[in-house]
């Protein structure tokens, strides 16, 4: 993802975006296990917080994405020029 180092607001968005990308891994990792294991409905609540987790991660990534086109449009067209 690309984001202007020097401004605290894309530091603050890639941050969250990355604590949600490896939240999302590590239910990931939870959701094998539950499956493995066939326990009771686990695997359903780990489904249903892998979804919620995917949702913010879309989120953040639009927040970003219109941060960037906001305040930052010369580095967005930057590579289309
Ligand atoms: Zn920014």
């Amino acid at each position: 993802m690309e984001i202007v180092e020097s401004c605290p607001e894309c530091r603050r968005l890639s941050g969250q975006y990355e604590t949600a990308t490896i939240e999302w891994f590590r239910v990931q990792g939870q959701l094998q296990i539950a499956e493995y294991s066939r326990a009771e409905g686990l695997s359903d609540r780990i489904v249903s917080e892998l979804t919620v987790i995917a949702k913010r991660r879309q989120m953040l990534r639009e927040k970003i994405e219109s941060h960037m086109q906001e305040m930052h449009p010369r580095t967005v067209t930057a590579s289309n020029s």
